[in-house]
């Protein structure tokens, strides 16, 4: 099978350990275990730890509340990275801009994924980056902090914005929504991606691809991803498979 899967969040799924053993079994590739609140790593690590395929990212999605007390959580956050076993965190995230929902502090929520850009250099990790209607202000962050590398994740926005995170040196990675009816920019975007940047996720257990749409979405669901994707680059599915591996390994897993 030899499927990546650049953004899931594993303790969500139902029947997780059942789904990851069938998946692992049948020769699944890696899986990036995303991280939400400042303190949700250990437990991550003791429940999924145990799959070699299973690595981890550690972050703090910008909901108001974390926004609101981003000094005391990052140092959780800081604290829970640094009390984890050798190479089992090889990302810094999710974290980034969300002005999809109600942002009363923008200011605070910029803060909060500086600290995490800071935790970034600090480890030397790349960066998974959460932006959602908000691509002026995240280029305008990313781009005050040049050296850092990591993964724009669940894309959204067009060919002109991919242009300078792909500049900025960033990965830009794709999830099930690729395959909606509505989404023709999508489709185009990912079809502009050099083949040495693209990734590919499910965000698991959201956004699940079209044939699956309204259930909750599951690793196992990213073949469909990887079919349209590879349709919409004229490749053959392995070799996107080899590809999409390799990217993650060189950014992630190696
Ligand atoms: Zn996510």
């Amino acid at each position: 099978m030899n499927y990546t899967d650049t953004h899931a969040h594993l303790e969500r799924l139902e029947e997780a350990h059942t789904q990851l053993e069938a998946l692992f079994d049948a020769g699944f590739g890696k899986i990036l275990d995303i991280g939400t609140v400042c303190d949700d790593l250990a437990g991550r690590i003791a429940e999924f730890g145990r799959y070699p395929e299973v690595r981890f990212a550690a972050g703090i999605w910008p909901y108001p509340q974390a926004v609101s007390d981003r000094e005391r959580m990052a140092a959780v956050l800081e604290a829970q990275i640094e009390a984890a076993p050798p190479g089992f965190v090889v990302a810094v995230g999710e974290c980034g801009l969300d002005h999809h929902q109600e942002q009363p502090d923008k200011a605070g929520e910029r803060e909060l994924f500086e600290a995490h850009i800071a935790l970034a250099a600090r480890f030397d990790l790349p960066l998974v980056v959460h932006s959602r209607d908000a691509p002026t202000e995240t280029l305008a962050v990313l781009r005050d902090h040049p050296g850092i590398r990591g993964i724009i994740h669940c894309y959204s926005y067009g060919v002109e914005e991919a242009r300078v995170f792909l500049e900025l040196g960033y990965h830009i990675s794709f999830a099930g929504n690729l395959t909606y009816k509505k989404s023709d920019s999508l489709r185009e975007t990912l079809r502009f991606i050099p083949d040495d940047r693209l990734l590919l996720e499910t965000d698991s257990p959201f956004l699940a691809p079209q044939s699956h749409r309204g259930q909750p979405c599951r690793p196992g669901f990213i073949a469909e991803t990887y079919a349209l994707a590879a349709e919409l680059r004229g490749m053959d599915r392995e070799t996107l498979k080899e590809l999409i591996a390799a990217n993650a390994d060189a950014l992630l897993f190696a």
